[in-house]
């Protein structure tokens, strides 16, 4: 048997990280088993479904890497074959048109609900003998059992045990013939060979319903498999309220995509105590069976742990295209500098995202940079003036441009002046960052370039104060 999954979402809004959690289980279980992992868009919701929301699930799959073996399908492509489903159950009379009105439906509900009964519709129109009621147009409801029960054998969760007294006729197909959730869910999964449902616990109380409906069609029942929330951090349901939700979001704000399935896949799972996990790891080891039944906090912390060391660790080129968007974002001329590379191996010990290493390696690629006030007095102080100005002309004179001919450059200012490193050093990274905080201050320079660094030494004199 070849293992197929999928991944099924409703495009109604942004690729939440609880859903992304849920499609790398199930990518993760179909790679482990060299099956096939199939895309789903259940965007029969036409009037909350929108096309932003399917490019944005699009994206997000992509740029994590988490790539389909066959799809996407679309439920709006399949309506034809959802309709002779339908009729298949009614013609087997697994199914029975219900005229009842939306009045008996509520005061049926509300008789109920005062009785402290489930509030379940009473099969009214199930053996409806006669002529219908005329101008009606009627929904479609399954037939289901009336007595024995369903027993879910669920990967994860373990025996769910639901009683068929507990479920009623569900409705297949709305008045105006479009089919319900359930039904489409249970046609795609039979017609696409769904092995293996992985999916968020917030379904688990419709797969005693979906089995009950492929066992109709005489269907096989696949294996099922119900993964449970995720939280915030504050122990409620991860929302918006959280911080970033939407997978596009970790992007933004400069997280690489392994660190975010490294951590999502350690949300709920576990190996031992290991921690940090590659692709090939996560796919050689991943086990349904190991994945914990109760939900899991989200934890920041530890996502930006696993980033740093991703931001470290990771093949550089790699880092360095996600680097690019971000440089990007920033509208910075990247052709008028260092090489990324090279940037991200000074700078990824020091930075916690990918946003941040761009958002302080601005000096790098742009002609002037901005003083910071506090910087300039403090640093630039009447005494170191002159070393300064002398610096500048040895830098200017070099002729080989690399971090130990600069250092050489600076070690003969301190001698000359008789000062220490730092009173030297620290002016000069001021001078040509802007700022206080760079890399070590010989590759900070030799990465700005000989032009740029000693042109920025000589703007920085004009904002010396006199000597007394
Ligand atoms: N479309 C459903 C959702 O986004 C998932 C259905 C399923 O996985 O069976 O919640």
């Amino acid at each position: 048997m070849t293992v197929r999954t999928r991944f099924a979402p409703s495009p109604t809004g942004y690729l939440h990280v609880g859903g992304v959690r849920t499609a790398l289980f199930s990518w993760l279980y179909a790679r482990k088993h060299e099956g096939q992992f199939i895309l789903r868009i259940e965007d029969t919701d036409r009037e909350r479904s929108t096309q932003e929301s399917v490019d944005a699930i699009l994206e997000g799959m992509a740029w994590l890497g988490l790539m389909h073996d066959e799809g996407p399908h679309y439920q709006t492509q399949r309506f034809q074959r959802y309709r002779e489903v339908i009729k298949k159950l009614l013609d087997e009379g697994k199914a029975y048109k219900c005229y009842c009105s939306k009045e008996r439906l509520d005061n049926l509900r509300e008789q109920q609900m005062a009785n402290k009964e489930k509030p379940r519709y009473d099969g009214h129109c199930r053996d409806l003998q006669g002529e219908p009621p005329e101008g009606v147009k009627p929904v479609i409801r399954f037939k289901n059992p009336e007595d024995g029960e369903v027993v879910i054998k669920d990967l994860i969760k373990g025996s769910v045990i639901v009683k068929n007294t507990e479920l009623d006729d569900l409705i297949i197909a709305r008045s105006d013939g479009t089919p319900t959730y359930n039904l489409t869910v249970v046609v795609d999964d039979w017609d696409m060979e769904i092995t293996h449902v992985i999916r968020g616990d917030d379904h688990l109380n419709n797969t005693p319903r979906q089995i009950n409906i492929l066992e109709a069609l005489g269907a096989p029942i696949p294996a099922y498999a119900h993964v449970p929330m995720i939280l915030g951090d504050d122990g409620q349901r991860l929302s918006k309220r959280h911080g970033a939700v939407s997978v596009m979001n970790y992007k933004d704000d400069g997280y690489l995509p392994e660190a975010l399935l490294n951590y999502l896949v350690r949300l709920g799972w576990s190996h031992g105590d290991q921690e940090i996990f590659s692709i090939q790891e996560m796919m050689d080891l991943f086990e349904l069976s190991d994945v914990n039944g109760k939900p899991s906090a989200f934890n920041t912390e530890k996502l930006i742990w696993l980033n740093q060391h991703y931001l470290k660790e990771a093949p550089r080129d790699s880092v360095a295209t996600h680097l690019l968007y971000h440089f990007q974002q920033q509208g910075l001329d990247m052709t008028q500098g260092p090489s990324l590379m090279k940037l991200i191996e000074i700078q990824a010990e020091r930075c916690k995202t990918l946003k941040e290493l761009a958002e302080t390696s601005h000096y790098f690629f742009v002609d002037t940079v901005e003083y910071d006030e506090k910087a300039v007095k403090k640093n630039f102080k009447a005494a170191v003036k002159q070393p300064l100005a002398t610096l500048g002309e040895k830098l200017a004179a070099l002729s080989e441009w690399n971090k130990e001919t600069i250092h050489g450059a600076v070690d003969e200012v301190v001698q000359q002046y008789e000062l220490k490193f730092g009173k030297v050093a620290q002016p000069l990274r001021v001078a040509v960052t802007g700022s206080t905080m760079s890399p070590s201050i010989d590759v900070t320079v030799e990465l700005i370039g000989q032009e740029r660094a000693v042109k920025r030494i000589q703007q920085a004199l004009e904002l010396f104060p006199e000597q007394q």
